[in-house]
């Protein structure tokens, strides 16, 4: 490993000169995409569309933060966010476990390790680069987005600090997990789904932007999220010098790993790292976990069987933010494309063992990490035990979050105010936006 030279780094004066950097394409036709501001669909297929750089090999820019991939984000500027995943050799965690080359992939906020997440999740990458994206394309906004708690803390934020307006719509049992460490309510508003869980927040917000003529911003079909994403495994990749032969995260919508999956591709096509992309191997919490179930059972459909049946499922998750109910998980360039051509696994962890693994992480590793993370240990302490993974495989680990006691030890934190709140039958009266609630526009 790292016998290849580091890729070499471009200045920002390079920027000006990259007009066109990308064309999107269906992933089922290869037909060029010609999107339209958030609309990301092929005319003929239910598929997703995915970005290709007519950069095939990476350059790597002397840029802050994830714009050192600028490369291979769909973007033609940057703006001042400078927040980016980092990797670190695992020693403590990689001993307990026998395991010789294992790699962590940490996103959250970590000084030590040089990691300013400061919304302390791998959802900020995709709000940064979806707005600037927005930017990008002459949305003058507002993006309305949908979240179950995370998402929203990282568009909350980097709206505030972009100046670029949003509204989030989160269930209610979610409203606990919002928190920014800088707030602007001028460009940040929040409706309150009472009754609903995540589903509902999504078919709240597509409702509300159609009513309203807002811009819903997609999810897992966005672009700019998945390849905001990507930046995790392209840090890792690039540190490591080589791609791994193993990828362990948690899946809730599924989008992550869906990104680290395109991301293995573009970097197989660079050349330079290895000609096999890795085996994924995913994550759900206990009793939710309608993609293991559906995996399980050989179907690319999840059906109503493969969901939990308890109505307060939110209340029973030790990971809510992995609670979503309609995962991109059959659409072609889905979830269940990505385990069927790596060969892929998935796991089905408990409350209590995700808990564990959690523990166990940060007294092993020294820093705290959230609830989907350690869902993510849990299934590598699985596959270890069932030899699944060997000692000297080259692993990537992807602690999708971190760091919030650290975050909190050095800085305020502000919870949400609603601005609104609905019930998910709401009528389409109730969903006209208030004229007293205006949103700033630069
Ligand atoms: C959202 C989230 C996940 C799951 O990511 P998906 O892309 O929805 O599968 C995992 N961990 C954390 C910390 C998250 O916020």
């Amino acid at each position: 490993m790292n016998a290849l030279p580091p890729p070499r780094l471009e200045g920002i004066d390079q920027l000006q000169s990259r007009a066109k950097k990308y064309d999107l394409e269906c992933v089922e036709c290869g037909s060029l995409i010609h999107p339209h501001s958030f609309n990301f669909n092929c005319r003929e297929h239910e598929a997703l569309v995915r970005s290709r750089y007519l950069s095939r090999q990476i350059n790597l820019f002397d840029l802050p933060g994830l714009w050192r991939f600028f490369d291979w984000l769909p973007v033609q500027n940057i703006n001042c966010c400078n927040a980016k995943p980092i990797t670190y050799k695992s020693r403590h965690l990689a001993a307990d476990l026998g395991l010789k080359k294992l790699f962590i992939s940490f996103s959250g906020y970590w000084p030590e390790r040089g990691a300013f997440v400061k919304t302390c999740t791998f959802k900020e990458f995709e709000a940064i680069v979806s707005l600037r994206y927005a930017q990008d394309n002459g949305v003058s906004g507002p993006l309305v987005v949908a979240s179950a708690g995370n998402t929203a803390n990282a568009f909350a934020y980097v709206a505030s600090v972009e100046h670029y307006p949003v509204i989030l719509v989160v269930p209610k049992r979610c409203l606990c997990d919002v928190w920014v460490p800088e707030l602007d309510p001028a460009y940040v508003k929040t409706v309150v789904v009472e009754d609903g869980d995540y589903a509902d927040a999504i078919s709240i917000a597509k409702r509300l932007a159609a009513i309203n003529n807002f811009i819903f911003e997609g999810g897992a079909v966005n672009v700019a999220r998945r390849d905001g994403l990507a930046t995790v495994l392209l840090d890792a990749v690039i540190d490591i010098g080589a791609l791994p032969q193993h990828y362990f995260q948690a899946v809730g919508s599924g989008t992550g790993a869906i990104s680290a999956w395109e991301a293995s591709l573009r970097l197989v096509g660079d050349g330079r790292f290895g000609k096999r992309p890795p085996k994924f191997h995913l994550s759900q919490n206990l009793p939710f976990a309608p993609m293991v179930n559906a995996w399980a059972g050989g179907r690319r459909r999840i059906i109503p069987d493969d969901l939990p049946k308890e109505k307060n499922v939110l209340d029973l998750v030790f990971a809510r933010v992995l609670s979503n109910r309609y995962p991109p998980y059959g659409v072609a360039g889905g979830v269940f494309d990505v385990l069927k051509a790596t060969k892929g696994k998935m796991y089905a962890v408990g409350n209590e063992e995700a808990e564990r693994a959690g523990k166990l992480f940060e007294s092993r590793e020294g820093i705290d990490i959230l609830p989907a993370a350690a869902v993510a240990v849990a299934s590598l302490i699985k596959a270890v035990e069932s030899s699944e993974i060997r000692p000297n495989d080259v692993i990537v680990l992807n602690i999708t979050g971190g760091g919030r006691l650290r975050l909190e030890a050095d800085m305020p934190l502000f919870e949400i105010e609603p601005n609104l709140t609905v019930s998910k039958q709401a009528l389409d009266e109730k969903l006209k936006w208030p004229s007293l609630l205006k949103l700033k526009k630069d």
